[in-house]
């Protein structure tokens, strides 16, 4: 077996190494690449996707996987849950006819631009005859995979192993009832707007960004923080985690929030253990989990009191002139809710409801209950059930998400259980580190950084994603915790 393994891995790895090219490129393509250079660049990219695809669906590479595979008894724990990780995904690939994977994906990229079109001209029938075929597409997908399942489950396994329609029917059927009572209490704020007063400066607020994330614990030495247009994170290599954020001149929020978002995906990605560096464990479980890591820095920690206590004395440094703003006007500011239309821009109680209205959405579309030629009216009547507003123009509405255009179907949940998943873990976390707030507040994070590390981060995608939070915090994943917390932090 030794000699086989061998081989496996140094495919694994080469694998590896071209994903990580691909992700520079794409990196680079928001960050610093001339306008002019799209269409060659275009074509490195396509070169490279071309060459990974070929190696990944290899038939030796595959009969390696699959001898391996059958005698995985004989591995250890860490390289049995390896193989079985790329098993899964080499089985994906071969089982969809070439035809269909061609067809599929040129049908998402005129579904894409069909859609940029439409929500430019606010004409959603310019976009339907796409979405039907997505629909009709992302039903063929799940046939293919696997006959015996739910539609939705296969869909949904792709993003978040191990999940279930039913398991998220019951959370979400439970979180529902619980925001829609929460949300009739919690008093409405004015509008203060402490950080957005002013036209800021990009190079000096990039200098508090980074010596914020620092502090938190992102390691500069293995990471940097780029500029794009919408703010993510990228792991070229495991010792190179690029976080990335935008800066609007006028709202200097919306760079913090992003810049702590994206270090808690930086994070996580930075602090797995070496041991699966060289095996398909080597970053984070799954986007629900990762999103915890995100969501939980950004909400729990980045816009708390004791947060602002250390941070806002260190920002005035760099910006004298917002001397007169206190922690409570920022963390007032960084927390108001109020019902809104896209999702993006929701708060923390409100944006699971855009969730569960997508998620609604989607089962009844896949199933055919829902036609997609009737899908902004019951857009807009869930909208005013769960949130009691309706938009006014079709881009805010089911147009707002770029989503459904490149086939991503059954990802919307994935946003949400980030939320419970972070819910659950913060309750751990502060029942065993009860002076969290005193230590932040002195800009202290070892407490949290161990913390995470020892139960999320180190285990990179040794564990399912339920079972990591069964291990974690002692329960399967339930809507409780986060609605506590809601609670606690909005009623007091
Ligand atoms: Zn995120």
């Amino acid at each position: 077996m030794q000699k086989q393994l061998k081989e496996y891995k140094k495919t694994l790895m080469e694998l590896k190494r071209l994903e990580g090219i691909s992700a520079l490129l794409e990196w680079d393509q928001e960050n610093q690449m001339p306008a002019k250079s799209i269409k060659s660049r275009s074509e490195t990219s396509a070169l490279i996707a071309k060459i990974t695809h070929e190696k990944s669906t290899n038939k030796q590479f595959g009969d390696l996987i699959n001898e391996l595979y059958e005698n995985s008894d004989k591995l250890d724990p860490v390289e049995k849950r390896s193989i079985e990780v790329t098993k899964k995904n080499y089985d994906k690939v071969v089982k969809l006819p070439t035809e269909f994977v061609e067809e599929f994906s040129k049908l998402r990229s005129l579904a894409q631009s069909a859609w940029v079109e439409a929500k430019a001209k606010e004409n959603y029938l310019h976009f339907e005859p796409y979405l039907k075929k997505i629909i009709k597409f992302s039903r063929d997908y799940a046939r293919y995979i696997d006959k015996k399942k739910p539609i939705y489950d296969v869909l949904l396994d792709d993003y978040e192993e191990g999940m279930t329609t039913t398991k998220l029917q019951e959370v979400f059927s439970d979180l529902k009832i619980e925001l829609i009572e929460l949300l009739s209490k919690i008093p409405t704020k004015e509008n203060k707007k402490s950080l957005s007063s002013q036209v800021f400066d990009k190079d000096i607020t990039r200098k508090f960004l980074l010596e914020m994330t620092k502090q938190i614990g992102f390691d500069y030495e293995r990471g940097a923080l780029g500029e794009v247009h919408h703010p993510f994170e990228t792991s070229i290599t495991e010792d190179d985690i690029r976080i990335n954020v935008s800066y609007p001149e006028k709202y200097l929020a919306y760079s913090i929030t992003a810049a702590i978002h994206e270090a808690g995906h930086g994070l996580y990605e930075q602090n797995v253990d070496k041991k699966y560096h060289e095996t398909a464990l080597g970053h984070g479980v799954s986007l629900g989990i990762h999103e915890s890591q995100s969501r939980l820095l950004e909400n729990m920690i980045g816009r708390s009191e004791a947060f602002w206590k250390f941070f806002l004395p260190k920002l005035k440094k760099y910006y004298p002139s917002l001397d007169k703003i206190k922690v409570e006007d920022v963390v007032g500011d960084l927390n108001r809710v109020t019902s809104s239309f896209i999702r993006t821009e929701a708060d923390e109680v409100t944006y699971n409801m855009h969730i569960i209205l997508r998620f609604e959405l989607e089962l009844l579309l896949l199933d055919e209950e829902l036609s997609t030629k009737d899908l902004p009216e019951e857009w807009d009547k869930m909208m005013h059930e769960l949130l009691g507003i309706k938009p006014k123009k079709i881009s805010k509405g089911v147009l707002q998400d770029v989503h459904w255009s490149i086939g991503a179907v059954g990802y919307f949940p994935t946003y949400a259980l980030g939320n419970l998943n972070a819910g659950q873990l913060w309750n751990k976390f502060i029942s065993e580190n009860k002076k969290w707030e005193s230590e932040v507040a002195k800009g202290d994070f070892t407490s949290y950084f161990n913390w995470f590390k020892e139960n999320i981060w180190r285990h990179g995608g040794y564990y399912k994603p339920r079972d990591l939070m069964i291990k974690a915090t002692g329960e399967d994943l339930n809507a409780k915790y986060f609605v506590e917390y809601l609670n606690k932090k909005y009623l007091g």
